[in-house]
């Protein structure tokens, strides 16, 4: 295992490298150098010059060259350290045989300890204090430890040190000469091992160009050994990238709901798309029951073209793409209330920019717009979003997922949309069966209600919503049934919600604000009985004109409130 030399060299520029990491340094740079001769004996040869093993192949010899040789002062100093060095210094960090003043200075300290070990027992026997002890302390240095009992015992010549609960600590002239000499030696032994040390690290430190081009190729290696070592283990596939801004994938994954499922768990799903609509749609209008796998679809296809583009093999049996220059997502539901900004505004914000910067090259992905405003400007908006997005002559590819059935009519009426839906079935038991397969066609319904009961919604809050359900697809809002026909009478008894107003209604409301704007206007203190009557009459005149005119020019409805043809004839 190489360690991270990028970061080590940094630490080692800076001064701040400790001996351990020094070590590590050395280890990766020389780990760097075998890897290279391996890679060199791996490299492909007798493939045709244009093969793809051809040219990885080249690549892993380039990145070898940056390897190997590793630099002279990286082995000078992975030979002077011992294994494991020690953090600080002091005689754990550089071997035997590198330093003479080192040598010297550790053997002298060696001797000095072995002396005081002698002294010891020499105490013990000239004051016969069998339990005479000889320690160490951080502080007061090297002592002699003495329990009460034996105070007696203490020559005169000792020097009391430290006092404890049960015993005092001493120190006496022969213990203070050796420890002297041992802390001199010790001095010269950490000195030696430092210099020695850094001027090992200097040299390497000197070798900048070559450490960062070894470490770069490392990490590359690294990361493309990451990404090979997945593609083996997951059998991801090679894919092939073209200029035409294509898309076709055959068996995609997505590779972290799959690795979550199992692979024989997850459904793996073809997916085409062409900016000219040429042999594929533009734009893929996917719809679907919820939790059927929209998203999972959308995000898989995102996937395999960033892996695709980055390089690695991709979790599909066969994938074309054709470069993608930017992709452009719209999913889940997210606010910045900080920013002043609600769900609904940072939707149509993504909206916005997507709308403006996607190309003909670009990747769009759109995963349930216009869902945070009412049903028909979410369904107005989504249905501009994705004329707009299949106008010209080429656009982006684009994914487009939605809950709006109505909008699958555009599939008839634009030439470059096309329907898909991810199937799901009945269960028979009141349920949903997923098969998370997508199939061309349009889906019928969402099964909101049926995934709702899976989620645990109450059992009285299901039972009305179904209720209602059922009243809403009896009264109009069938799925496919655009917002033409309006919901029957006996839907607002279900509901129980003012009558909803028809584009006619609309209109009449309007003329019947001019009629009450005219009677605020009376000057009724003003009136002579015989005006006041006339008033009246001419007011009367002018409501039964109104009523009628509003039959008459029905129409002539203002355009915003009209439906689109589209979803009229869905509807029909
Ligand atoms: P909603 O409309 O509710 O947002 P959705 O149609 O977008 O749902 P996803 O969120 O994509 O559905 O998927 C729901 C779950 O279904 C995923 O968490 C995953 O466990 C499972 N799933 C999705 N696609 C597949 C697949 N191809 N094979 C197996 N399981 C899948």
């Amino acid at each position: 295992a190489a360690p991270d030399c990028e970061r080590l060299f940094a630490r080692l520029a800076a001064g701040l490298a400790r001996p351990p990491e020094l070590a590590a340094l050395a280890r990766g740079l020389l780990a760097a150098e075998r890897l290279a001769e391996q890679l060199r004996a791996a490299a492909p040869d007798g493939a045709s010059d244009d093969a793809p093993e051809t040219r990885s192949g080249a690549a892993l010899a380039a990145l070898a060259e940056r390897m190997s040789p590793a630099p002279e002062a990286a082995r000078a100093l992975g030979a002077a350290l011992v294994e494991g060095p020690q953090s600080d210094y002091g005689g754990g960090v550089l071997r035997a045989g590198v330093d003479a003043a080192f040598d010297a200075a550790a053997a002298r300290r060696g001797a000095a300890l072995e002396r005081l070990a002698a002294l010891e027992e020499t105490l013990r026997g000239e004051t016969g204090i069998a339990g005479l002890k000889l320690g160490y302390h951080r502080t007061w240095g090297y002592h002699l430890e003495v329990t009460r009992g034996r105070l007696d015992a203490v020559p005169d010549g000792w020097e009391r040190r430290q006092s404890l609960r049960g015993a005092e600590r001493f120190s006496e002239p022969r213990l203070r000469a050796l420890a002297d000499e041992i802390e001199a030696a010790e001095q010269e032994l950490i000195e030696a091992e430092r210099g020695r040390v850094e001027a090992l690290a200097a040299d390497l430190a000197a070798q900048a160009d070559r450490i960062r081009a070894c470490a770069g190729a490392l990490a590359r290696l690294d990361a493309a050994a990451g990404l090979a070592d997945l593609a083996a283990e997951r059998d991801w596939r090679r894919p092939q990238l073209e200029a035409e801004p294509r898309l076709e994938i055959r068996a995609g994954r997505h590779p972290i709901v799959e690795a979550a499922l199992g692979a024989s768990g997850f459904v793996p799903n073809d997916a085409a798309l062409a900016a000219d609509g040429a042999g594929a749609p533009q734009l893929l209008l996917l719809t679907g029951p919820n939790m059927s796998g929209k998203s999972t679809y959308l995000r898989q296809t995102a996937l395999i073209v960033i892996l695709a583009q980055a390089g690695c093999f991709v979790p599909a049996e066969r994938a074309r793409i054709g470069l993608v220059d930017r992709i452009f997502a719209r999913v889940g539901a997210q606010d910045d209330l900080a920013a002043g900004r609600s769900t609904f505004l940072v939707e149509m914000l993504e909206t916005a920019r997507l709308l403006h910067g996607a190309g003909e090259r670009s990747l769009v992905l759109l995963d349930e717009i216009g869902r945070g405003t009412s049903t028909w400007d979410g369904l107005a908006i989504a249905q501009a979003v994705a004329e707009r997005l299949a106008a010209g002559e080429r656009g982006p590819r684009t994914l487009f997922a939605t809950h709006f059935q109505e909008l699958t009519a555009l599939a008839g009426s634009v030439e470059r949309i096309a329907n898909a839906a991810v199937a799901a079935e009945e269960d028979g038991r009141g349920g949903l069966r997923f098969l998370h397969r997508v199939a061309p066609g349009a889906a019928d319904r969402s099964w909101g209600v049926q995934v709702a009961a899976m989620a645990g919604l109450p059992p009285d809050v299901l039972e009305r919503a179904a209720q209602l359900l059922a009243a809403l697809e009896g009264g109009g809002r069938q799925p496919g049934v655009g917002p033409g026909v309006m919901p029957g009478a006996e839907l607002d008894a279900v509901l129980d919600l003012p009558p909803p107003r028809s584009p006619e209604a609309a209109l009449t409301d309007e003329l019947a604000m001019e009629l009450v704007d005219e009677l605020a206007a009376l000057d009724v203190d003003g009136l002579t009985p015989l005006e006041a009557i006339s008033a009246l009459y001419a007011l009367r005149e002018q409501a039964r004109l109104t009523a009628a005119g509003a039959l008459d020019t029905a129409p002539a409805v203002p355009a915003a409130v009209q439906p689109p043809l589209e979803w009229a004839a869905a509807g029909g």
